[in-house]
């Protein structure tokens, strides 16, 4: 293949084509130092460079106030499942999840290890396809935070809202929509992400903390899954992923100049509405999210007939739009349609998706 193809993979996904130009023309090289990012000593001087700049970018991009710590962290997303509750759940403490997919759903379950979990919502009665309203929110006054997913990457709903809990903290999953629409802070104890959906490759989490919610964990909590540890030794502990903190730099470069949060959120609008006027106006395509729960990240869609749904996943493949198969659990497609997917991606898509809905 000589072209770059549309990826609509739900992640690792695109990155944007000139990050990854800036990070080919200094892969051998890093601006004179000699050497690739890769072989650097994460305690060099020119890395620790990288580092600070990165974290001032991205406090500067998601206006991160003082008091929160920008934390670069490993084992996935789904390191923060146990984190979170190792970290502030508390002796015989209490929590309240909103299950709204998949990832909420597991988190719920790894949380019950540490403590009590209350389903303050859970939305499996019409499998996912939908955002409870605040007043469905089931809140407990004790609780020592309140979780949710802000975009359910398998189901294609997304929170329009940011739940009014008072006291209780909130604590966000925002894999698969940071740094997509403007997020206040400030509204927050805990907010993190995988890397490897708007961000940057695989193997970095990036966890912004309001400190003073560190240094309670429970007496177990292995070293490494303390937020203190970190915040202490500035994410630094041990080695971090270094190539991976680079690769963020060189995408919140992309995303400042593109005008910032405010600008991805003006090309999600432009993408997300594009796709979703297509599928509501064609005869054989039905999304699986509810009208006003809809994912501005990943949309899922389908016909209603698994063998029209592998035709079309066959043939779109064939014309250049990759990784469209929905998720197992979900089924039919998905178009995952993050950051560096280029709007003309998507005018293409629904030009496809307009053919195969008339010839099919
Ligand atoms: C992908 C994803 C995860 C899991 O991420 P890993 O980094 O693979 O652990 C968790 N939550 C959400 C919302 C995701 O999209």
């Amino acid at each position: 293949m000589n072209e770059r193809v549309y990826n609509f993979s739900a992640g690792p996904s695109m990155l944007p084509l000139s990050a990854l130009e800036r990070a080919g023309s200094e892969i051998t090289n890093y601006r004179g130092s000699g050497m690739s990012v890769m072989e650097m000593s994460h305690r060099s001087k020119v890395f620790q460079q990288i580092f600070d700049e990165t974290q001032e970018k991205l406090r500067r991009l998601m206006k991160v106030p003082d008091g929160y710590k920008i934390l670069f962290l490993q084992t996935g997303a789904s390191g923060q499942f146990s984190m979170i509750p190792l970290n502030l759940m508390g002796p015989n403490g209490s929590a309240d999840y909103a299950v709204t997919g998949n990832f909420a759903g597991i988190a719920a379950k790894e949380a019950a290890k540490y403590g009590t979990v209350n389903i303050a919502a859970d939305t499996s009665d019409r499998d996912h396809s939908y955002i409870p309203t605040q007043e469905q929110l089931k809140l407990s006054p004790d609780a020592r935070y309140f979780y949710y997913c802000s975009n359910n990457t398998i189901y294609g709903t997304e929170w329009q809202y940011v739940p009014e809990t008072g006291k209780v903290p909130l604590v966000c999953d925002m894999s698969s929509d940071i740094l997509s629409r403007p997020v206040d802070v400030s509204k927050y104890g805990i907010i993190y992400a995988g890397a490897q959906k708007n961000m940057a490759p695989a193997g970095l989490t990036v966890v912004i903390i309001k400190e003073d919610l560190a240094g309670h964990e429970l007496p177990y909590t292995p070293l490494m899954m303390n937020y203190k540890t970190m915040i202490d030794k500035d994410s630094m502990y041990n080695t971090p992923p270094c190539w991976c903190i680079y690769m963020l730099g060189l995408n919140l470069d992309w995303i400042e100049e593109q005008g910032g949060v405010e600008g991805m959120q003006k090309l999600s609008q432009l993408r997300s509405s594009m796709l979703y006027d297509t599928l509501d106006n064609s005869r054989l395509f039905h999304c699986h999210a509810e009208k006003g729960s809809r994912s501005g990240m990943n949309v899922t869609f389908r016909t209603g007939s698994d063998e029209l749904d592998a035709k079309f996943v066959a043939e779109s493949t064939a014309a250049g739009f990759i990784n469209l198969k929905g998720h197992r659990k979900v089924g039919g497609m998905r178009a995952s349609i993050y950051n560096a997917m280029p709007v003309e991606g998507v005018e293409k898509l629904c030009d496809f998706i307009k053919e195969f809905d008339k010839n099919n």
